[in-house]
């Protein structure tokens, strides 16, 4: 049996009164790739948003690998990696600084840096890139350089945030390979959220979000079983209009 990487129970939140999360309950496995899927204004950020402590809730419960993210905020976080969906690298900074700073921030010493900066960024075809700043790479090598700063501490659970939305189809295709590579190579879990059908495999989950609530959740067969469809973007239409299925 795999571990829980990540557990959300019960979770609502508003913004100035206004539910955006409703009741939200799943979990994400060490291994599992799954696939958050919602319209936009769903709520994936905001949940994105209480994930990472950004914003704080008062209801229901959210823990990382056990560790609850409201108590054990030190040692929650030290377990997840994440991209936001707004990028976050500095662009007059080069590859190898903006991701220095986050092994620092880590308490990651220099030398295991060194070590790390390189696994990661070799693995991604961007080694060779490393002293370039982030203001002369495309779009797609901009991703590839947060989702690599991302794993240099070697965290348990993985947030994206729609990280292909707006790249060309092979750069998306090579983020798309690579994340599910380390999920199968590193029991990594993952947590994507998305609009773009495209980019499930076959052996991943899914949360479907809809108006803050989840709609469905689990294997694809799962879903297709639930919405009696026989292909995801159906499911995502049936469960995502109104009138769908509770
Ligand atoms: P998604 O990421 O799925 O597109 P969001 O989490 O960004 O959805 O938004 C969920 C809902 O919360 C939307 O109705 C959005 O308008 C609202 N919302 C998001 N951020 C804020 C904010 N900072 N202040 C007020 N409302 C917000
Ligand atoms: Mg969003």
């Amino acid at each position: 049996m795999n571990k829980i990487a990540l557990q959300v129970e019960n979770i609502s939140f508003s913004y100035s009164g206004k539910l955006a999360l409703d009741s939200v309950s799943f979990e994400v496995k060490n291994g599992d790739c799954a696939f958050l899927l919602g319209p936009n204004g769903a709520g994936k950020s905001t949940l994105f948003s209480l994930i990472t402590r950004l914003y704080d809730y008062r209801q229901g419960k959210i823990s990382i690998c056990g560790f609850d993210v409201k108590k054990q905020t030190t040692k929650a976080l030290a377990k997840l990696g994440v991209v936001f969906q707004q990028p976050t690298l500095d662009l007059d900074l080069s590859v190898m600084q903006n991701l220095r700073y986050h092994t620092a921030l880590h308490g990651i010493s220099r030398k295991k840096a060194r070590k790390r900066i390189q696994e990661e960024l070799e693995r991604f075809n961007m080694y060779e890139r490393r002293f370039e700043k982030i203001r002369q790479l495309n779009g797609g090598h901009r991703r590839r350089v947060e989702i690599a700063r991302a794993l240099l501490h070697k965290p348990s659970l993985l947030l994206l945030d729609e990280p292909t939305v707006g790249l060309d189809v092979p750069s998306r295709k090579s983020i798309v390979e690579h994340v599910h590579q380390l999920v199968a190579e590193r029991d990594l879990a993952v947590l994507w959220a998305s609009h773009l059908i495209d980019e499930i495999y076959s052996s991943d989950n899914l949360v479907i979000l809809h108006q803050g609530k989840i709609k469905a959740n689990g294997s694809i067969e799962k879903v297709l079983n639930l919405t009696q469809t026989t292909a995801i973007h159906e499911a995502f239409q049936r469960l995502t209009q109104s009138g769908a299925i509770a």
